[in-house]
């Protein structure tokens, strides 16, 4: 066969494949990385085929100028999943596939390549070996054990389980039945960016003790993702437990994917390439002809809207597993009632005593960080905002300054008003800071911590604190969502909701799939192994149909309401969006360049995609760079793509200067 011409993919913004002149003795094969000229310097590709015939005079063609090493090339279906990311995502086959691999593999390698390559196939994986008691399946977990392990070819389930109804066991359940089917297969198990829970490693890693078990997440050091991919791509890993960026993992006999927390808004990716890795691991099911799982307390209304019209099988687990474990009781206070000192509703504070002096703990839920969100001048109304971004700077009583969330800007707490000189500055609002600091006073003698993205930096890793909590050495857990996150606190008897109106009133269409889910999961913490669980939610507005679903642990009556809503308002799910985002120095040009575009979009204009205005982004400017986007609309997602690729490439064509990305499902604007 005549391969004279090799096919590369590189990670660089370039229309199509690059074409190169083969080098025989290389005996490169398709998938296999190798090392190309790109511009002046040498790059790692991948090789996406053969050929032997160019576009492109064929003695102009540069020549390729090696192979890495010797590592097995990646499979035929990684390829297909990789180029499908691409299309759909609007990024080139390069830009996802290169930089999939962890960085070893796509550096040029140095002197000392062959050394470090074998370090990394040495590396040890932690091995477990605690006693374990394997509890018996309840009926509800058997019958979808049975069902679904009969799955044959690509076939999609939703696995719907309240908090504590045994979903993890459930998937320990399938992983031992896949292994049992074809002792040699892989499985992929997601979790989403902050599972702070190395209680599932550990329970893998225990329930099967002769395997190894390699995990991945971003804040992983280089070595150990390497070492993990490695292991992965050699099969000497039969389990890999990682984050959104696992979906695109070396797994080449990959019998199984399961998808925990499958609502989690951490599986979209926020930069590069916008991929979704919940809708990845759907399409890599497909490609692969394999089963899926998709797991959740909360569904995502996509999924389950999935389910309900048959594309997924649905399986539902109602009751806690625990025999007398209870799912906790809600109870909403009215807070224009009992209204709340530093914070507190009285209800709330006899509760949280109470539960001291059970020795039980509690965990105070705020989704805000810091002292305080802003900080007023009483006498000229004066706000602490941002020089560089349209957002307010909080105030961190601990660094004593006024820090910026989104370009991290920071500044001493000034002692006077910078406007008009007054002392009388305000810290306005309530951040976990705060509210940590009131708690302290309220119940000097609790052992009290708080676990937000400034303390998880600040004291070590959050997961030591979280261990501080299962071994009962906290009293009161205050914090953002991280504490709501799956965690199996034993100990915990109530959780308290301090402030969610916000999101309550949020013009985001999503604001309530998301407090909704958000205050399931918290409210999931309370009551895990026999004492009734209690949840209070301190709100102005009790009567919202929201907390009603809540109290009646109905998820179900709660999606079937808002998916009425979208429907009507063909809103997601009943339309596909693609959201175009431009930012500049100047929000009128931003915004002059959107229109342009939008003009553009009409000419080529198909079937039911429809164009919104262009608008200033919710927060305008970040970094003194302005952000405008528009919104684009079909009726569903097939409509949406092809006209995505017509319009991507005609704007393409223009060559215009102005910087510019599409995100394609968006999960928030
Ligand atoms: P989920 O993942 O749905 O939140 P878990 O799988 O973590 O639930 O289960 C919650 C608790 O119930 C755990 O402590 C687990 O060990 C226990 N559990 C799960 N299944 C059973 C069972 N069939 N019998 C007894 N205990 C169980
Ligand atoms: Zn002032
Ligand atoms: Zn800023």
């Amino acid at each position: 066969m005549a391969q004279s011409i090799v096919k590369v993919i590189v990670d660089a913004p370039l229309r199509g494949q690059l074409d190169y002149k083969n080098v025989p003795e290389l005996g490169l094969r398709v998938g296999e990385r190798c090392i190309v000229p790109l511009g002046r310097r040498n790059v790692i590709g991948i090789v996406a085929g053969f050929s032997d015939s160019s576009e492109w005079p064929v003695n102009k063609l540069r020549k390729v100028a090696g192979r890495p090493d010797e590592i097995a090339p990646l499979s035929e279906n990684w390829m297909r999943l990789t180029a499908f990311a691409a299309r759909y995502y609007l990024s080139r086959h390069g830009m996802v596939a290169v930089p999939a691999l962890p960085k070893f593999f796509r550096r040029i390698p140095g002197p000392n390549y062959a050394n470090s390559l074998s370090k990394l196939r040495d590396r040890k994986f932690k091995s477990n070996d605690a006693p374990e008691d394997i509890p018996l399946l309840n009926k509800e977990q058997e019958a979808i054990v049975d069902d679904f392990s009969q799955s044959k070819g690509f076939s999609p389930a939703l696995l719907f389980g309240v908090t504590g109804s045994g979903k993890t066991e459930v998937y320990l359940r399938l992983i031992e039945n896949t292994f049992k089917a074809d002792p040699k297969a892989q499985i992929l198990l997601m979790v989403p960016e902050i599972n702070l829970t190395p209680q599932l490693v550990s329970r893998i890693g225990n329930r099967f003790k002769d395997r190894v078990v390699a995990t991945w997440n971003s804040s992983m050091a280089e070595g150990q993702k390497a070492s993990s991919w490695l292991a992965c791509h050699e099969e000497r890993a039969s389990i890999l437990v990682g984050t959104r960026l696992s979906v695109f993992a070396s797994l080449p006999n990959l019998k199984l994917i399961i998808v925990d927390e499958e609502h989690d808004a951490s599986y979209k990716s926020h930069e590069g390439v916008r991929y979704n890795a919940r809708d990845l691991a759907l399409k890599r099911a497909q490609i692969e002809g394999i089963p899926v799982l998709l797991g959740s307390a909360t569904p995502s209304l996509e999924s389950y809207r999935n389910a309900l019209e048959g594309r997924f099988r649905l399986y539902k687990m109602k009751k806690r597993a625990v025999e007398s474990a209870e799912l906790p009781r809600i109870t909403l206070i009215d807070t224009s009632l009992d209204r709340p000192q530093n914070g507190i509703c009285s209800e709330t504070a006899e509760k949280i005593t109470d539960t001291l002096e059970k020795g039980r703990q509690s965990i105070v839920f705020l989704n805000r960080r810091g002292f305080a969100p802003v900080v007023e001048c009483k006498s000229c109304g004066w706000h602490s905002t941002c020089p560089h971004c349209s957002a307010y700077a909080v105030f961190h009583k601990t660094t004593g300054r006024l820090t910026c969330h989104y370009c991290g800007w920071s500044m001493k707490l000034p002692t006077s008003c910078p406007k008009c000189g007054s002392y009388e500055l305000q810290p306005v609002g309530r951040g976990t800071q705060r509210a940590e600091e009131e708690l302290e006073v309220k119940w000097p003698e609790a052992k009290i911590m708080r676990l937000d993205q400034d303390s998880a930096r600040r004291r070590g890793s959050a997961s030591r604190m979280l261990e501080a909590v299962h071994s009962g050495e906290v009293d009161i857990l205050i914090g953002t969502q991280i504490v709501a996150k799956g965690h199996d606190f034993k100990k915990v008897s109530l959780v308290v909701v301090l402030n969610t109106d916000p999101q309550l009133l949020s013009f985001d269409y999503r604001a309530r799939e998301r407090l909704f889910s958000v205050l399931m999961q918290v409210a999931g913490r309370a009551g895990r192994s026999g004492e009734q669980g209690e949840v209070l939610i301190q709100t102005k507005y009790p009567k919202d149909s929201l907390f009603r679903y809540l109290k009646d642990n109905d998820f179900e009556g709660f999606a079937q309401e808002e998916l009425k809503a979208r429907k009507t308002a063909s809103m997601t799910p009943y339309s596909a969006q693609a959201l175009m985002i431009s930012e500049g120095k100047d929000i009128r040009e931003v915004l002059d360049f959107l229109s342009q575009v939008k003009k553009i979009g009409l000419s080529v204009q198909t079937g039911s995609v429809r164009f919104y205005d262009p608008v200033p982004q919710t927060v305008q400017k970040v970094m003194d760079i302005e952000r405008a986007q528009l919104l684009i609309e079909a009726d569903n997602k097939m409509e949406l793509q092809r006209f995505l690729a017509v319009f991507t490439s005609e704007i393409e064509n223009r060559q215009f200067k102005n910087v510019w990305h599409i995100d394609v499902d968006p999960l928030s604007f």
